[in-house]
């Protein structure tokens, strides 16, 4: 997969990390034989919608300027700075465990309601000599009120977690000022945006770009919302635990 990685995302995989991702596919699919992890087991489609997907929603972050469509540029995706990920709602440890695999200079947060998940991933985190990976057993709604958690990221991920506003409550109150929330959808509409736009007011963001794309193998179209926190986040959100899901802003 080395040409397409390098065509897509301008990037290319070390040995290391090459490693990494087998040793992270052959660990989920044992893994599944325990508990359900996921239902994604075949080799191409792991690769396109865990890996390649996960690390298609942060490749901009990563890129130095200079580089930006330069095609003949290999640029490590390694950003300037340490940066601080979260990955809410991280299930099996998507987008979360490929990008700490990817920016080994930056540590990434994997949070999960489910205990028995994190437990997975911490397994997975010793296998694959993450030092840079924390985890994280909790409820959004309550890690985001957690003042050691809450303002504290540089970019939190979410993928496959609830409808978008539920996503952004969930997210931005967890980052710094000045900080991005991505979130990874399929479909995606203009009327949506227009939609979310009150929500991410609400919560002290804006929706800074909505990035359409298509994967490199299945064709499909898919879509990540990038939000800014522009101010504080109220304290009255994220709202307790359900309430985001039964009364979406
Ligand atoms: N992000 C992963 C998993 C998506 S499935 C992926 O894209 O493959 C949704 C996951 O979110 C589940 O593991 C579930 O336990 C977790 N989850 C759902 N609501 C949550 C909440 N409020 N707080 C924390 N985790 C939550």
């Amino acid at each position: 997969m080395a040409n397409i990685w390098q065509q897509t995302l301008h990037w290319t995989p070390t040995v290391q990390q090459q490693v990494q991702f087998q040793q992270l596919y052959e660990f989920i699919l044992e893994g599944n034989s325990q508990f359900n992890l996921t239902r994604i087991t075949d080799p191409e489609e792991f690769w396109e919608k865990h890996l390649w997907d996960s690390l298609r929603g942060i490749v901009s972050l990563l890129r130095d300027e200079g580089d930006e469509g330069d095609e003949d540029v290999i640029s490590t995706p390694t950003p300037p700075t340490s940066l601080s990920f979260i990955d809410i709602g991280t299930g099996a440890g998507f987008p979360g465990l490929p990008v700490a695999i990817a920016v080994a200079n930056s540590t990434v947060t994997l949070v999960d309601s489910t205990r028995k998940k994190i437990a997975f991933l911490e397994k997975t985190r010793t296998v694959l000599n993450l030092t840079n990976v924390k985890t994280l057993t909790g409820r959004a709604e309550e890690v985001g009120q957690q003042p050691q958690q809450r303002q504290t990221y540089d970019v939190a991920l979410i993928r496959a977690v609830g409808t978008a506003s539920v996503c952004a409550e969930y997210a931005l109150p967890l980052l710094k000022q000045g900080g991005l929330a991505v979130i990874y959808r399929g479909n995606w509409t203009q009327e949506e945006t227009k939609a979310l736009e009150n929500a991410v007011n609400q919560l002290g963001g804006i929706i800074e770009l909505v990035d359409k794309f298509t994967t490199p193998l299945s064709g499909s179209i898919r879509h990540c919302l990038y939000l800014r926190k522009v101010a504080m986040t109220p304290v009255q959100f994220p709202r307790p635990v359900g309430v985001p899901n039964q009364k979406p802003l």
